[in-house]
């Protein structure tokens, strides 16, 4: 049926474009089309207007009906590139950008996609070398215990120092590294120094200090690492215990309910490491996960502290979260706290732990050491 169908929708296209265009189908569910000729962009979208409503017919497939839609992209030679290579990836980009817009549509490719294409070039090449050219630096945010004030945790945050570029924010280059998979060295890297500070940490300020870690969904498919294993190796060259460690993952991880990340995960567990679940409540947050997987700790995500009032809905969500939580033996650390008054908010409706500006930003490991000291004489209430 499959191959029918390919059949006729490469019929069908044929039928819209003149005998001296070609029709190539490159791939899977591809087709190239190329227009030669001098054409106005008129002529251009009547073709694509064609061809949109030619492929929009129902496909009789053995008895039934079939029906699906397009997606085209275009490109135009020489405006856009005078290079084949890039033409094609070019109509690529165009023809995404024509799915994520909702299908059955057509879209050209602009100067901003170009520009968007290479700057994902210059950062992926970039990426690659950071590491080695120590670009790389992690910054750690604390997390206050609300009953005493006391800096009992901190979570450790990458920055990229990218030399033309200046400060790059995660939120920008972990989705690259998370595409290419160079987010494996790079989260083993966060995970060492991490461990290094933690291990510091604990010997000079709090022998229960405890750091976490941010741990991607791709570092834990199959196969990508044994670095699980590495990291607990590593633990063990440190001499420290899994107690100065804590994950956070995401819900997206447990909802692949895969046993292999079951086993990932008690491995940590036989380690002594604990686990936080992320940005909770922003997913498909389910009791079930929790209950079978052993979480330590659910962290609110930032979105539901944002407008915290009193009497507010995301108040009673909240308070719905850490009863919750706390019957099943998970602590609770609210993320993204900015104001005194959803400190206030969120110690009457008894979270434990607090994160967030109104303590400090992620900040360098020196400026990190002043706070612990600080904190040592007056614990932190915010104010
Ligand atoms: P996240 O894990 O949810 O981290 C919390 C983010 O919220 C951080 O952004 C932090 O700076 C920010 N934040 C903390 N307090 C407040 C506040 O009071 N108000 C507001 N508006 N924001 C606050 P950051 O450092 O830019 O990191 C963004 C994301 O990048 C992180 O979100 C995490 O998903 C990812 N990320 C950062 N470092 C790593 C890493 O080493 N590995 C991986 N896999 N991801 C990382
Ligand atoms: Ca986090
Ligand atoms: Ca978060």
């Amino acid at each position: 049926m499959g191959d029918t169908l390919l059949q006729e929708a490469a019929q069908r296209i044929k039928n819209c474009v003149r005998e001296t265009d070609t029709v190539a189908r490159l791939g899977g569910d591809e087709f190239t089309v190329i227009l030669s000729g001098a054409l106005s962009s008129y002529d251009v979208d009547l073709i694509t207007q064609k061809i949109l409503h030619a492929l929009a017919r129902p496909f009789q497939l053995g008895n039934d009906l079939s029906y699906l839609s397009a997606s085209i992209g275009i490109t135009l030679y020489p405006d856009d590139t005078t290079s084949l290579k890039t033409l094609l990836k070019n109509a690529d980009q165009a023809m995404y950008a024509a799915k994520a817009a909702g299908r059955n549509r057509s879209q050209y490719f602009t100067s901003s996609m170009q520009d968007a294409m290479q700057n994902k070039t210059i950062l992926v090449k970039g990426l690659h070398e950071a590491i080695k050219k120590q670009q790389f630096e992690v910054y750690y945010q604390p997390i206050i215990q609300i009953k005493t004030g006391h800096i009992d945790k901190a979570e450790a945050l990458i920055r990229w120092q990218h030399p033309q570029k200046g400060l790059i924010s995660p939120a920008e280059f972990i989705p690259l590294a998370e595409e290419t998979g160079l987010i494996n060295d790079i989260g083993d890297w966060v995970f060492m120094q991490a461990a290094q500070q933690a291990k510091s940490w604990r010997e000079t300020y709090n022998p229960n200090f405890q750091i976490s870690v941010n741990k991607s969904p791709v570092q834990f498919n199959h196969g990508s690492n044994n670095a699980h294993h590495a990291w607990c190796a590593y633990l063990e060259k440190l001499n420290l215990p899994g107690q100065g460690i804590v994950i956070e993952i995401t819900e997206s991880v447990l909802m692949k309910s895969d046993d292999w990340i079951q086993d990932n995960l008690l491995l940590f567990r036989d380690a002594g490491i604990q686990v936080a679940l992320d940005d909770f409540g922003t997913g498909y947050s389910s009791l079930a996960y929790l209950k079978k997987f052993d979480i330590d700790y659910i962290k609110i995500d930032q979105s539901f502290v944002l407008h915290l009032k009193s009497g507010s809905d995301d108040l009673t969500l909240c308070k719905a979260i850490i009863v919750m939580a706390h019957t099943l033996g998970i602590k609770v650390i609210a993320e993204g706290v900015e104001t005194q008054s959803q400190l206030e908010l969120l110690q009457s409706i008894d979270c434990d732990y607090a994160q967030g500006y109104l303590f400090s930003r992620p900040i360098p490991t020196n400026e990190f050491e002043q706070l612990l000291l600080a904190n040592l004489d007056k614990p932190l209430t915010g104010n």
